[in-house]
This record gives structure tokens, C-alpha cells and sequence, in this order.
């Protein structure tokens, strides 16, 4: 098959994707209150309600409206006063009740957008000719939501005694009811997505935001979050929609990226070949990169949709959209840009900290602490904290300290937080009592240039035949030579000295 970046020089890329989160962080389920925890044993949190027994009624869980509320306007949806839940009918063991609780016609949430930065290498999917790009090849793709609406997990099903859990050649199937009527956001886009890198941005963002608000763990390995991703083509030019197919099982930001791309070559491929894409579900299968065909799609679906008597229809009222307005966080590409303008951190840098809510409040409690050396709290956050278990913002930010006055190296730096980690140490006395300042001593460190570059004669016949790169390991060597005590740029100083004589 030829690759993605040839195939969408000749044909463009429609794809949509279908989101749903499970409202994982709230205490109870849907229209019960039993507990929200899959990890339980199978079928303990269960009661006549969300298993469907006759006449047990069903109330709707408050937060969770509030949940998928806050969703909405954190994706510039309109928030729908008047909305009402409908049944779903359909014959699964997955649901006891023969009918899904769903959103009808009209959601909680209706049409709203995500603008999306595309940059670096994936923007390059989008031939340069279609999009508004930047001289640095990034642009902005604006991707309306059409609607979030709330609805009700279903139970999970394990299928034993068969080949790769499928059902077909299972002997047995459990079902465990503890997943079901757990609290479900499905979040539906518009097909405004051009390209698989698109969609992974798109997927990402939403997380990213989804996790700022709370709302759910968001874990795409685990499920509580799942993208169905839908794609057509057509000819580059050509305005109307072509046949789509429709894609499961993305359970990471790569296979959704690597599953489109494969699909969208596939689908070149049958057309270009003079064939038909065929309307149907197909299954990512990863550890081969293709996908394969699970179902074709039903003619109609005939779900005998109809209000549900057994919940009154919804009128907010504007003061709880208020109050949900009020718990809307400052969300992560507006903390990442004010991170950027306000303390200088490097883009990369604020979105890895911006991007993840836990991350951000340490940060934000150390630089506090340290206001003058916020972009090297940034730099202990992202480089070092990752290895340590149980290093405090106090810690972190006496560290950035050190390291901004030049009064430790980082090999140092690492150093003493592994010896802080886990205790209430100040990182200012262990430096104190090791001795372990950085080493400034000119006389000192001469000494260590010279005997690195007596050992190193190969590197310093390359510099002076032009190779300048070389010092940046001659400084490596120095450094390791005073066991990372040395300041690395009197190093660096001292070495250009010696060269150009
Ligand atoms: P279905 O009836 O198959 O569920 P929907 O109209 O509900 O399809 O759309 C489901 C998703 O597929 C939406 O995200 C939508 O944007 C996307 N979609 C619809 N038509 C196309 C198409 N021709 N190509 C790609 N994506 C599409
Ligand atoms: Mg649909
Ligand atoms: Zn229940």
C-alpha cells in the first residue's frame, strides 16, 4: 500500500469521531446509588435498578449532570435547558433492562468546537496547498462538536473457552453488572478532521481537558475513556462525502493515529482500483497494523427511540449553569500559554505541566515558593521528578534554587533529591553537610581541563580541524571527571581558552 502522506496528495481525509467517557470520579451510578467500582468483586454493585427489575425507578444522579455540563462549556457548547432522556431498545444479556437510557434528538450539550495546533511533523499530513499554514508549517484546525449527550454503560461480558475472547467460539460468557449504568458522556464531532494527526490532536485536547475538570480518569488503556474513529475519502477537491467506515478498538493516541492512516490508505487503495468502500465496522488490530471487518453496517437501525416515561424531562435553570460555570478550571492550553508568557517556561515544558492537573498544582505550589526561579522548578518538574516517589514542592523548590544560582550542577541536583526523596529534608542541608557545592574554583578546574584534554587527543585534533562540536564532550568529560561538581560553563570557558592557544 503506498503511504499516508502520497495518498492524501490525491485524496482528502473525512473523519469524525464518537468519544465516550465514563464519569468514573463520581461516588455512584447513574439513576442508583450504588457504587462506582469496577474493580470490585463481579456483580456486588448491583440493585433492582440498574439491573432492571420491574418497577424499581430510576433518579438521575445530580453531578453527573453537573459533569456533563461542565464538559459542555468547557467545549464551547450551547447548554440546553430543555433536554430529556429517551430508552434505546436492543436485545443484549449487556443490559438487563432491553433498553439503553439515553439522550434524545436534542443533548444536554449541542454544538460546540475545539481549535486545534497543529505542529511539527504531523502537520505535514495536510498537504501544504489546503491549509492556512504558518511559515514555521503549523496551522489551526477549528473542529465543531455536534452534540455531548448523557447516557448509561453497559455491563461487561467476558467470554472464556474460545479464541481471543471472542463470543462466536466462546463456551461460556460472565457478565459482570457492576460497570453497568455507570455515568456515560458521548461526545460526537462533526466530520471536520482532515487528517489522522488531526484526530490524535483533537483526542488529546479533549482529554487534557476532560482530566482538568475532574470529571473522569480518562484512561484510554483502561476504557473509561473509548474513541470510535469514522473516515472516508474523497478526491482532493471534491466537496461531497464518500462512503465511511467505522473503527474500534483505538485504545491508545497511536492507534487511533495508525489506524485511520491504514484505513485511509485501504480505502485509496479499493478506489483507485475501481472497487467500493463498503459501509461497515472494523476492528484495529495493532499488533498487525490493519484493521479487519467486524460488522456490516445494519441497513436501519431500528432502536424504537422514545421518551422515557420513568424520567420528567430537564429544565436547567440558568443558576445551576452558573454553578457549573463557577467550577470550570482555568483549562490546560490557556494555563500552558500563561506559563509561557508569565514565566517564561519553553512551550515544551508548559504543556507537559499544563497538560496534567496533578502536575500543575505542584508545580504551581513550588514556584510560589521560588518565584525567581520558576523556569528551573519547570526543569526539575519535567527532568528530574519523574524518577524520584515523594519529592514535596518545598523540596522542589529550594532545589530550583540552588540550581539557579549556579550553586549546584544537576548531576548534583539529582543527586541530593534522591537523598531528599521521601524524607522532610530541606535539600539545603544535605548540600551543606555533603560538601556538595558546585565547584567554581578556577585553579581547580584547569587542572581537570588539562588532564581531559590529555587523555582526549583524538577530540582535540578534530576541533582544531574545524569539528567545534567536540567541546560539548570534552565538557561531558570534565564533568564526569570532578563527579558532576564542576560548573560546566567555566568548564566549557576554559576549554575554548586552552584549544584556541
Ligand atoms: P452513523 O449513523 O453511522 O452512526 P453518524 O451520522 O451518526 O453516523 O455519524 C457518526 C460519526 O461519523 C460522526 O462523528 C460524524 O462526524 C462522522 N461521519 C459522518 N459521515 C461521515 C463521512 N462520510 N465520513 C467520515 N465521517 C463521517
Ligand atoms: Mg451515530
Ligand atoms: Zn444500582
Amino acid at each position: 500500500m503506498r503511504r499516508l502522506q502520497e495518498v492524501l496528495r490525491d485524496w482528502e481525509a473525512v473523519i469524525g469521531l464518537e468519544v465516550h467517557t465514563e464519569l468514573t470520579t463520581l461516588q455512584t451510578k447513574m439513576f442508583c446509588d450504588c457504587r462506582i467500582c469496577h474493580d470490585d468483586p463481579p456483580n456486588t454493585n448491583v440493585c433492582p435498578v440498574c439491573l432492571g427489575l420491574p418497577g424499581a425507578l430510576p433518579v438521575p444522579n445530580r453531578r453527573a449532570i453537573e459533569y456533563i455540563v461542565m464538559a459542555g462549556l468547557a467545549t464551547n457548547c450551547h447548554i440546553q435547558r430543555h433536554s430529556s432522556f429517551y430508552r434505546k431498545h436492543y436485545f443484549y444479556p449487556d443490559m438487563s433492562k432491553n433498553y439503553q437510557t439515553t439522550q434524545g434528538p436534542v443533548a444536554f450539550c449541542m454544538h460546540g468546537h475545539l481549535d486545534l495546533e497543529v505542529r511539527g511533523q504531523g502537520a505535514q499530513e495536510r498537504p501544504d496547498a489546503t491549509a492556512d499554514k504558518n511559515e514555521d508549517g503549523s496551522y489551526v484546525a477549528p473542529i465543531r462538536i455536534l452534540r455531548i449527550h448523557m447516557e448509561e454503560d453497559a455491563a461487561k461480558m467476558v467470554h472464556v473457552g474460545g479464541s481471543e475472547g471472542r463470543i462466536t467460539s466462546a463456551s461460556e460468557s460472565l457478565i459482570d453488572y457492576n460497570r453497568c449504568g455507570t455515568p456515560l458522556i458521548e461526545l460526537v464531532t462533526e466530520p471536520d478532521l482532515r487528517t489522522p494527526e488531526e484526530a490524535r490532536l483533537f483526542m488529546e485536547k479533549l482529554r487534557r481537558t476532560f482530566m482538568a475538570l475532574g470529571i473522569s480518569d480518562c484512561s484510554l488503556e483502561s476504557g473509561s475513556m473509548r474513541c470510535d474513529g469514522n473516515v472516508s475519502i474523497r478526491r482532493r477537491g471534491t466537496t461531497g462525502f464518500g462512503v465511511k467506515t467505522e473503527m474500534k478498538n483505538l485504545n491508545s493516541f497511536k492507534s487511533l493515529h495508525d489506524a485511520l492512516a491504514y484505513e485511509i490508505c485501504r480505502q485509496a487503495e479499493v478506489l483507485e482500483a475501481g472497487g467500493a468502500v463498503r459501509q461497515e465496522t472494523r476492528h484495529w488490530e495493532p499488533s498487525r497494523r490493519r484493521t479487519m471487518v467486524m460488522r456490516v453496517k445494519e441497513t436501519a437501525d431500528d432502536y424504537r427511540m422514545y421518551p422515557d416515561p420513568d424520567l420528567a424531562p430537564f429544565d436547567l435553570s440558568d443558576e445551576f449553569v452558573q454553578q457549573c460555570r463557577d467550577r470550570v478550571p482555568e483549562l490546560p492550553d490557556a494555563r500552558r500559554d500563561r506559563y509561557m508568557a508569565e514565566l517564561g517556561l519553553s512551550r515544551k515544558a508548559a504543556e507537559q505541566i499544563a497538560g496534567d492537573p496533578a502536575t500543575a498544582r505542584f508545580f504551581e505550589q513550588a514556584v510560589r515558593l521560588a518565584p525567581r526561579a520558576a523556569s528551573m522548578v519547570a526543569n526539575v518538574v519535567v527532568n528530574m521528578l519523574p524518577a524520584m516517589q515523594a519529592v514535596t514542592p518545598e523540596q522542589t523548590a529550594s532545589i530550583a534554587e540552588l540550581l539557579a544560582a549556579e550553586a549546584i550542577t544537576f548531576a548534583q541536583a539529582r543527586e541530593v533529591l534522591g537523598l531528599a526523596d521521601g524524607t522532610n529534608e530541606d535539600p539545603r542541608r544535605i548540600v551543606d553537610e555533603r560538601g556538595l557545592r558546585q565547584s567554581t574554583d578556577a585553579d581547580a578546574l584547569a587542572k581537570t581541563v588539562d588532564e581531559v584534554l590529555e587523555r582526549c587527543p583524538d577530540q582535540v585534533r578534530q576541533y582544531r580541524d574545524g569539528n567545534k562540536k567536540v567541546v560539548g564532550f570534552l565538557v561531558g568529560q570534565c564533568m564526569k571527571a570532578s563527579r558532576g561538581t564542576g560548573n560546566p560553563k567555566l568548564f566549557n570557558q576554559l576549554l575554548l581558552k586552552r584549544l584556541s592557544t
